[in-house]
């Protein structure tokens, strides 16, 4: 008797790199499983993955690209809203207006090919309902751990922050697993009242209440508090994954192409390996704020001086185009002792690498995952979205980093206070010199990277956690088709 043919499953990343790098991750390791597996994707966005998508699919894995137009010609919209990283962050907010127009391309090609379940982010809510119009599951991406989607659903449902008599007034955000307190400051724009954002919140929460519930990019041990949380109080299932990462590099393409297929990738990834090779164990620190944040030139300046006067060697990525905040005589001084790498680096492989000790990050929820991984202590520089809330989870949960500045911090550009050298330098020092507090984050640190590696092995909770999804879409499939049940 034949084989039952395998199951088809489409996979919708939104276009922003952080969304992007880890659900075409997820879709080669379905692939890894036999699933076949194809990525919706737009034109400028193709570029971003299809060379990490072609490697798998090289390696014999079924796995490919579907490419839809995308801006239309009837939608007016301008080129250059398709990627939120391709934006000045000013103009961020232009990806909420594009997103709604590529919703007929998505319903199209769902009703066409008929796949068997569809994993779509967050963000695109109408898959659910094409979904359910072809009697298939939908399960949710979010590009974030459950820490932060429960603090932001009891943020939402009992507006602790509306309760307060200031922004800098610390309030305890109600009912979770641990007492986290948060100041208004640093909660996202949608929470402090732009009523456009809650609005279209209001719309994925309608969505997500017919999803089949979420994929998580994360591991069950660093969460299980909260994914017992969000299935109480939200009544959603979860599957646990991740750390993607981790995972997926064991999948047949090597990690230099994963979210940086140009030749300038390629060139920082040999440049910044080799300069680590030469470094010794644990000595550098990495220093990267992910895809698309960027700061001012003042905030350049200071950085640099408090990295000098840290004492330790560096690899700092800088995503801010020219130089002009270069302090004078920098580069010289630190010359042999700090690379300072331009556009795209190879993050995962850096913190893999022996020679870093630790990482400052802006908290982006692939960057902390990355971090914890990699069994590395942290300074936490949140600047904006949920990245405050993953700060808390770093800081305040897993105990494995500080703050580079104490106070308040703010989403808002215009209420950016500038962090000063010398309290960047101290936040280094606590993590990377020796002393009882940095033993202790480093010791737990290594502790949680070895609960996260073991996640994804194979008897580990995420390597199950991937085969309890796939065989909730078969279990779906047979149920609709009953004669290809065996
Ligand atoms: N990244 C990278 N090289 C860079 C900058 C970012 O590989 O120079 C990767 C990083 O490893 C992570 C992702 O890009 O997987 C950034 O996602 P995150 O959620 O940390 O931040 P975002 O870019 O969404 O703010």
């Amino acid at each position: 008797e034949a084989p039952p043919a395998p199951l088809r499953v489409f996979f919708i990343p939104f276009f922003a790199t952080g969304h992007m790098i880890p659900l075409v991750d997820i879709a080669r390791l379905f692939a890894a499983r036999g699933v076949d597996s194809t990525v919706l994707v737009t034109p400028a966005n193709a570029a971003l993955i299809q060379a990490t998508v072609d490697a798998a699919a090289d390696s014999g894995l079924p796995i490919r690209t579907l490419i839809y137009p995308f801006p239309s010609s009837e939608s007016g919209l301008p080129p250059g809203v398709e990627n939120i990283s391709a934006l000045p962050p000013s103009e961020s907010y232009k990806i909420d207006v594009a997103t709604p127009f590529v919703r007929p391309a998505h319903d199209r090609l769902l009703r066409l090919h008929r796949p068997d379940a569809v994993v779509a982010d967050v963000h695109f809510p109408w898959t659910t309902f094409v979904a359910r119009d072809l009697g298939v599951p939908r399960f949710t991406f979010q590009a974030l751990g459950l820490f932060p989607v429960c603090m932001m659903n009891s943020l939402f449902t009992n507006l602790p922050h509306l309760a307060v008599a200031g922004d800098d007034v610390p309030f305890l955000v109600p009912n979770l697993p641990h007492p986290i307190h948060m100041v208004r400051r640093e909660l996202p724009d949608f929470l402090r009242g732009n009523t456009q954002i809650g609005a279209a919140m209001d719309d994925i929460g309608a969505a997500e209440s017919g999803s089949l519930g979420v994929v998580v990019n994360s591991f069950v041990e660093m969460e299980s508090a909260y994914a017992e949380y969000y299935y109480k109080t939200c009544n959603m299932r979860s599957w646990f994954v991740g750390p993607v990462a981790l995972a997926a590099a064991g999948q047949g393409s090597s990690l230099a192409t994963r979210g940086g297929d140009d030749p300038i990738a390629a060139a920082n990834r040999a440049r910044c390996l080799s300069w680590l090779d030469a470094k010794e164990p644990k000595s550098v620190v990495y220093v990267c704020f992910g895809s698309w944040s960027q700061f001012t030139g003042e905030q350049l300046r200071e950085m640099a001086l408090g990295l000098e006067v840290a004492g330790h060697p560096f690899l700092w990525v800088v995503r801010d185009g020219g130089d002009e905040w270069m302090p004078e005589g920098f580069e010289q001084r630190v010359e042999g002792r700090g690379l300072v790498v331009r556009g795209w680096a190879p993050q995962v492989a850096i913190l893999a690498h022996a020679a870093v000790g630790g990482f400052v990050t802006h908290c982006g929820w692939n960057s902390v995952l990355e971090g914890v991984s990699a069994g590395l202590p942290m300074v936490t520089w949140p600047l904006s979205t949920e990245q405050f809330m993953n700060e808390k989870l770093v800081v305040g949960v897993l105990r494995v980093g500080v703050r580079a500045a104490e106070g308040p911090g703010s989403t808002l550009e215009e209420e950016k206070a500038v962090v000063d050298a010398a309290e960047l330098a101290r936040a280094v020092g606590r993590v990377m010199d020796s002393g009882e507090e940095a033993e202790g984050m480093k010791r737990r640190a290594r502790e949680s990277g070895k609960t996260a590696r073991a996640a994804v092995k194979e008897g580990g909770s995420s390597h199950k956690g991937l085969s309890d999804l796939i065989e909730e879409i078969r279990a779906w499939h047979t149920f609709s088709h009953p004669s290809s049940k065996m």
